[in-house]
């Protein structure tokens, strides 16, 4: 078969399957824009961003961007260990090891390059690799990339996960700290004590730690832990970058080959990530997450972060209740097979301090009427 016939072929599969994909443009500068969807334009409020506390939008934030944008131009030309790398660089680097208490930082072009590099550099031959059964597609990823042994735990199941390091020899533990479909969270404190008695690594993936866990400030001094973060989520810009003991660090400026051989992010995306990260820390960063928490109380009492599944099993009742929230002008996306198990098809509903509480109420109604409509 040649390459067309091989690709006509590919993309009918996937069609016949009903989870054929594209694209779909929404014009908007936070929740509320215009979605347009095969010519056709229409208002909507989205519950589908990961911009949880609104950053992206937030002035100081794009005026930062503008005066990098001024000052260095538009990309930043070359890798960061060529000359790619921007006095804002080091500063953001500074400011995001602060932040996590950590002697360092490294920044990489998006959260998913970061979990290939710290996972192809620390995996290896002969490295036991302990990964959560639902951590994100780059973490998986990555333990491929790594050539070590992979061990697939089931999921926040510490059990598992002591007989898993039982055999001794080098090893990594790696887990997101809230699952990115489900929104619950990772056991910390187990995971940091399990890691001492095995003296494995912990990588953390904290892209949507907005709300907490956070790493308890007693932990045993001989874990060593790398923290992955995202600069696309919670501080609304784009990036990615790992924070941890400084050897590990500069370990990974020379072996992480999503950081040696890719362009370094833009000066305007790195300035716009330093000036949200003097939000969070500040003030007006706790009001918003206050805020937010406030929001997820509204929409799903005790719920940990502002992910909120709403389990709907088969994947035609989850589409049929994402078209009608979509009928009310609510954005919220159906999540199916291959993203979740089959049978277990959801809406996923993503809060934002940026929502009003008007939005927050229209979502809370609307989802009482479809969800029990489609139930
Ligand atoms: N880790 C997790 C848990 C994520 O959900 C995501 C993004 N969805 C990433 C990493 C990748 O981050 P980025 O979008 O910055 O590449």
């Amino acid at each position: 078969m040649n390459w067309a016939g091989w690709v006509a072929e590919q993309c009918r599969s996937i069609v016949a399957a009903g989870r054929w994909r594209a694209t779909r443009d929404l014009d908007a500068a936070g929740p509320a824009g215009h979605l347009v969807d095969g010519g056709r334009s229409r208002a909507v409020v989205s519950f589908a961003s990961n911009d949880y506390l609104g950053l992206s939008q937030h002035p100081s934030v794009v005026a930062a961007a503008h005066a990098a944008l001024d000052r260095w131009g538009a990309g930043a030309g070359a890798a960061r260990l060529i000359v790619g790398s921007r006095p804002v660089h080091s500063e953001l680097e500074t400011a995001l090891a602060a932040w996590k208490g950590a002697e360092a930082a490294l920044v990489f072009p998006t959260g998913f390059a970061a979990n290939l590099g710290v996972l192809s550099t620390f995996s290896g031959p002969g490295v036991r690799v302990c990964s959560d059964e639902l951590n994100h597609a780059s973490i998986v990823d990555g333990c491929r990339l790594g050539r070590g042994e992979v061990v697939v735990y089931p999921h926040r199941d510490m059990g598992a996960l002591d007989r898993a390091l039982s055999g001794g020899g080098r090893a990594l533990v790696v887990t997101d700290t809230v699952f990115s479909m489900d929104g619950d969270v990772a056991p910390v404190a187990d995971l940091l004590e399990i890691c001492h008695r095995h003296g494995a690594l912990l990588v953390l993936d904290e892209a949507h730690a907005v709300l907490g866990p956070d790493v308890p400030s007693t932990v045993p001094t001989d874990v060593p832990i790398l923290r992955v973060g995202t600069l696309s989520k919670t501080l609304g810009s784009l990036g990615g970058f790992v924070a941890g003991p400084r050897p590990f660090v500069e370990l990974l400026v020379n072996r992480a080959r999503p950081f040696i051989f890719t362009t370094a992010l833009s000066p305007a995306d790195t300035a716009a990530a330093l000036a949200a990260l003097a939000v969070l820390r500040g003030e007006e960063g706790e009001g918003l997450r206050r805020r937010l928490r406030s929001h997820v109380e509204r929409v799903a009492p005790g719920h940990p972060s502002p992910i909120i599944p709403i389990l709907l099993g088969e994947e035609r009742r989850a589409l049929a209740a994402s078209a009608a929230l979509l009928e009310r002008g609510l954005l919220v996306p159906a999540i199916r097979p291959p993203t979740v198990a089959a049978g277990t098809s959801r809406l996923r509903v993503a809060l934002s301090a940026a929502h009003t509480d008007d939005q927050i109420d229209l979502l809370v109604g609307a989802l009482r009427e479809v969800v029990g409509a489609a139930a």
